[in-house]
């Protein structure tokens, strides 16, 4: 049991979608507070101000709601009527970009003991020493100039805030090693000449991360902090500045316990990238002259030109998906929002990326390893013990395996509730075009596909007008036109008995299919199979009493009218 309450925090910077990989570490860091009873912080890292957007953090805050992971201490929001956030430890506000006052405190103590001094390189003369360290095979490490005179600095320093003219602050890193204790990786040394006088305070006069983060993790309480190994080579960094911090009465900065969690890979083993849609569409662009023309015509000439010569740009979301929808292209989820508008359960979603680094190490009654658990699961069981060490793959099938999982154990009611949420969102059209069909539909999709963005597949019949059916022809010959009776014949019997029908639930239509077919000693499928062709064009369709409900009563007889009339001919 920890010595202090367990607070740990999640921290975006606010440039765009949540990450699948944020979500995940949102995921365990909210699952290691939960497990201790302590608090779960969201801070909106925007001190990149011009790549930050609150329409951006919106959003995240909105994905992490619709995921499940709810924070104590964060900005507030609305969710499905209830409230996330709040500060009941007056530890905000939650933007760095309203903390400037506090950051620029620790600057000045930092600035007043020494272990923080300006500098006033220009970008070309930075770029100048980068190559001239390249060119001797050297890592360019900014160091403080031999001759520094500290007082002669902070004088040019107040010169040049008064004048409005630009200068940085860096921060002195120690001549010796730093040690990272992780609690995934064990103790790691990054020896000093791995570590240079990073920037504090950017011209700008915002601070950057790493002087923010320290700050705020300190005075937010943070215990744990869990996020991935692409910020390994950071934490260095950030324990020397806890070393030499203090707060104004003097006390110590504390180092948090660190956990950094393995990296998530694609199948094909490269890195689960945002930019992984942008791939899928360029290669889409690139392959014909017509794919081309249709993407000019959508980004405009000076926008797919870039776009198409940089691989590290990205097009604008919905120039993308407008893009991916004209020609056909599936673009990989990467997204927590991609996910959802594909049609994942958010329950689903988190058991998966659970899994993503951690297991909980139980098995099933049958001796195979427990995968499938829920997020209350999650919290009674989560430890850093059993975060793993190496990279994770991210196997979509698998995931495609779970939903589908969870979509099948929700009750029709439940389902029927998801789906008609997903449409609102996704698909308004549906529902509008099903009307009183709704429900009839939702039991017909359900057990046919693995994500709700699915389910217009199972029912296409439905969705079509009545003299638009096409007769497969295949299934003509075989079903309506062999055997004696034919299908023809008992279609015909069929008609005024589907009509005369009192209900048109799909219950009473499979009873009457099933007294029409026992008082002629026919087996089901010579009724059945002629029936599908008429309303569906061939023969696999949802099941018999569902797929007619589906079409209508009024539907359905226009639907056989028009087969045993074209039909017939054939
Ligand atoms: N703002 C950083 C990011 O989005 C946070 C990293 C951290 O957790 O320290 O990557």
């Amino acid at each position: 049991m920890p010595d202090r309450p367990v607070v740990t925090r999640f921290a975006p910077s606010p440039t765009g979608h949540l990450h699948i990989g944020g979500a995940r570490t949102a995921l365990f860091c909210w699952a290691y507070a939960r497990h201790f009873g302590g608090h779960f912080v969201l801070r909106i890292e925007d001190t990149d101000q011009k790549r930050s957007s609150e329409e951006a953090a919106k959003g995240i805050l909105e994905d992490l709601a619709w995921l499940g992971i709810t924070w104590d201490d964060g900005p507030r929001l609305e969710h499905e009527g209830t409230l996330i956030g709040g500060d009941p430890r007056g530890v905000g506000p939650f933007y760095q970009a309203q903390r400037l006052e506090i950051y620029q405190a620790y600057l000045e103590r930092l600035l007043a003991a020494g272990r923080a001094y300006p500098a006033f390189e220009t970008g070309e003369e930075l770029e100048r020493l980068r190559a001239e360290a390249q060119a001797r095979k050297e890592t360019y490490r900014y160091r403080q100039a031999e001759g520094y005179d500290h007082a002669q600095s902070l004088a040019e320093m107040r010169r040049r805030e008064a004048a409005g003219e630009p200068y940085v602050v860096r921060f002195r890193m120690p001549d010796t090693a730093i040690h990272v204790i992780d609690s995934v990786l064990g103790d790691i040394r990054f020896d000093e000449e791995h570590t240079d006088d990073f920037v504090l305070r950017k011209a700008d006069g915002f601070p950057t991360y790493h002087f923010a983060v320290v700050i705020d993790d300190e005075l937010m309480g943070v215990t744990h902090v869990l996020r991935g190994q692409e910020h390994l080579n950071n934490t260095p960094r950030h324990v020397a500045l806890q070393q030499a911090l203090t707060h104004e009465d003097g006390s110590p900065f504390r180092t948090p316990v660190y956990a950094h969690l393995p990296l998530i890979f694609n199948a094909d083993g490269s890195k689960m990238s945002k930019r992984d849609k942008d791939k899928a569409v360029r290669k889409a662009v690139q392959a014909s002259p017509d794919a081309t023309a249709r993407a000019l015509a959508l980004a405009g000439k000076d926008a797919l030109d870039t776009w198409l010569a940089d691989k590290t740009r990205q097009l604008g979301t919905d120039s993308l998906l407008a893009l991916a929808g004209d020609l056909r292209v599936e673009l990989p989820e990467i997204d927590s929002e991609d996910f959802r508008r594909s049609g994942y359960l958010p329950g689903a979603l988190c058991n998966y990326l659970a899994l993503l680094g951690w297991n909980p190490g139980a098995k099933n009654d049958d001796g195979t390893d427990l995968e499938r658990f829920d997020t209350g699961f999650l919290c009674d069981h989560f430890s850093l013990e059993r975060i793993g060490k190496s990279n994770s793959r991210f196997d979509r099938d698998k995931l495609l395996a779970f939903n589908q999982a969870a979509l099948g154990a929700l009750t029709p009611d439940a389902f029927e509730r998801e789906l008609r949420t997903w449409c609102r969102r996704y698909d308004p059209g549906l529902p509008e075009t099903l009307g009183d069909r709704f429900k009839a539909a939702a039991r017909a999709i359900q057990p046919r596909v693995k994500v709700l963005s699915q389910c217009r597949e199972p029912i296409a019949f439905a969705l079509i007008a009545d003299d638009s059916v096409v007769f497969d022809e295949k299934s003509v010959a075989k079903v309506l036109h062999k055997g004696e009776p034919t299908g023809l014949a008992v279609l015909k019997e069929f008609r005024p008995i589907l009509g005369g029908l009192e209900s048109f639930e799909p219950e009473a239509i499979e009873l009457a299919v099933k007294a029409f077919c026992e008082a002629r000693s026919l087996g089901m499928g010579k009724l059945a199979q002629p029936v599908r062709v008429a309303l569906t064009g061939g023969t696999v369709s949802p099941g018999l009493g569902e797929t007619i409900a589906l079409v209508g009563r009024a539907g359905s007889l226009a639907r056989i009218d028009r087969c045993l009339l074209v039909c017939a001919a054939r």
